[in-house]
């Protein structure tokens, strides 16, 4: 008999929430994972930096696993065909797993666990990537917040020593199942090729984020703690980078708790994928002009910090917050084109893309979302130039071009484009 503790988001072997409490049950474990052709063929770059990435992390866990005389099982497949060739396989009597919120992945362990049960395999979730979650931050009267100051302080009132302690999984590596290794599917057994082999290190760097409040909106400084590949594949321990946070610099710490204020949004409110949270956002009539999309996904608008973002976002999968904020803005202000263009634009760019971060910056910038902006602010791309990059370090390095006469021209002018977004704006939400 054997146990499975089934990694997703949350790929490493120590303080890891489910993998302590399988190793704890006493039964021999097997870490398993797998290679999702559900959400592998929706990926188009054959390349992609988190298939990779992924790969990568994989490969380390299971030479870490080996010199415990044991090894990952991994199945490049559906997850539905992968529980039943691993229930002829081994027998199964139990599988941990760690909650995930995203809508696929709630139907999907819903199906997988009616699968097991079925077959008298028990299915044990638990909280993992979140330090608060679902039901955990409520209001008053039992509902769920929605703007985030409130429920900030709420997730404060409530955070207790427990849900910071780390799961020693260590202490319990003997009850690992011993085989020999088995082998890993290579990416191009899976149709990728290798992409993008230098990722940021999970290691915080805590001289640079004890000022992450004065260095964080100023694109051309290293002021951030660039985690966020580790934090969505759960390479780091959110309990542990916590700690550490609240240590060095509370507005970092304010961020990863925005990081769990959207991911409880998603999970109360599902229909933010793919429907604006505020549902009289869904009247605009967008202009939706493909040349302009086209412009704006190369970094050809004639705006330079614009220009700069969506560069930086091509080039490295990474795009600084500030300027997300800007180029998403312009995205659905300046050129009136809907925030689902711009967000299935991050989500195949972005090393750290998130779909409850993604989503919730998609909808904050448009003005759709639950603690938006007010949709009468439309950034201004030249104060915002002025204000975060004034001695244009960071336009200068991906816009090299941008003072001479082979810069393109502005896509629209900003006067005239802040106008026909509150016109159009005003319009739909004065109709609901
Ligand atoms: P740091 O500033 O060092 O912050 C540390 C961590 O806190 C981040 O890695 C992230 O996990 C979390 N965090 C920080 N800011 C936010 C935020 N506003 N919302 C939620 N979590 C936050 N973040 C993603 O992780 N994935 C996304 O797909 C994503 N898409 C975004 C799209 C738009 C339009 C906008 C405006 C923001 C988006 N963000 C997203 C939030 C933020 O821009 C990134 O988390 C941040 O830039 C990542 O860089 P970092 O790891 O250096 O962050």
């Amino acid at each position: 008999k054997v146990s499975f503790c089934w990694l997703r988001r949350d790929l490493r072997l120590d303080d890891q929430a489910a993998l302590y409490y399988a190793l704890r049950a006493g039964i021999p474990v097997v870490p398993v994972f797998v290679f999702d052709t559900h959400i592998l063929d929706d990926l188009e770059d054959k390349q992609d930096r988190r298939v990779t990435f992924i790969h990568e992390v994989l490969e380390e866990m299971q030479q870490q696993l080996i010199k415990k005389g044991s090894s990952l099982d991994i199945y490049y497949g559906t997850p539905e065909a992968a529980f039943i060739h691993w229930t002829s396989k081994y027998n199964v009597a139990a599988v941990y797993a760690n909650h995930d919120y995203e809508p696929y992945a709630r139907q999907r362990d819903e199906a997988i666990g009616r699968q097991l049960t079925a077959k008298g395999t028990s299915f044990h979730t638990y909280k993992d990537q979140v330090i608060l979650e679902k039901n955990e931050v409520l209001k008053d009267n039992g509902q769920p917040y929605t703007i985030f100051t409130p429920y900030s302080k709420r997730w404060y009132d409530t955070l207790t020593f427990f849900h910071l302690k780390p799961y020693p999984c260590n202490k319990y590596t003997d009850h690992l199942y011993q085989q020999p290794p088995v082998k890993i599917p290579s990416l191009k057994e899976m149709g990728f090729t290798t992409g993008e082999k230098h990722f940021p290190s999970k290691a915080l760097q805590a001289a640079l984020i004890k000022h992450y409040d004065e260095t964080r909106d100023f694109p051309a400084l290293d002021g951030t703690s660039r985690l966020g590949i580790h934090l969505r594949f759960g390479t780091v321990s959110i309990r542990a980078l916590m700690q550490q946070a609240m240590q060095l610099n509370a507005t970092f710490a304010k961020e990863l708790i925005w990081r769990e204020f959207y991911q409880m949004i998603l999970w109360h409110f599902p229909h933010v994928v793919g429907n604006a949270f505020k549902r009289e956002y869904d009247k605009i009539i967008w202009r939706n002009n493909e040349e302009e999309f086209e412009r704006w996904c190369k970094g050809q608008t004639g705006y330079p910090i614009v220009d700069a973002g969506m560069r930086e976002l091509n080039v490295t999968g990474y795009m600084h917050n500030r300027v997300r904020m800007i180029t998403a803005s312009f995205l659905t202000k300046h050129l009136l084109i809907d925030w689902r263009w711009g967000e299935a634009y991050f989500a195949a760019k972005l090393l750290d893309y998130d779909l409850a971060a993604n989503n919730g910056g998609w909808q904050w910038a448009a003005g759709s979302g639950c603690d938006a902006a007010p949709y009468f602010r439309v950034f201004n791309p030249t104060l915002q130039t002025q204000k975060f990059d004034k001695d244009l370090k960071y336009i200068r390095k991906w816009v090299p071009e941008f003072e001479g006469v082979e810069y393109v021209k502005p896509v629209v002018l900003h006067e005239v484009a802040r106008k026909r977004a509150l016109e159009v704006y005003g319009k739909a939400l004065r109709k609901a």
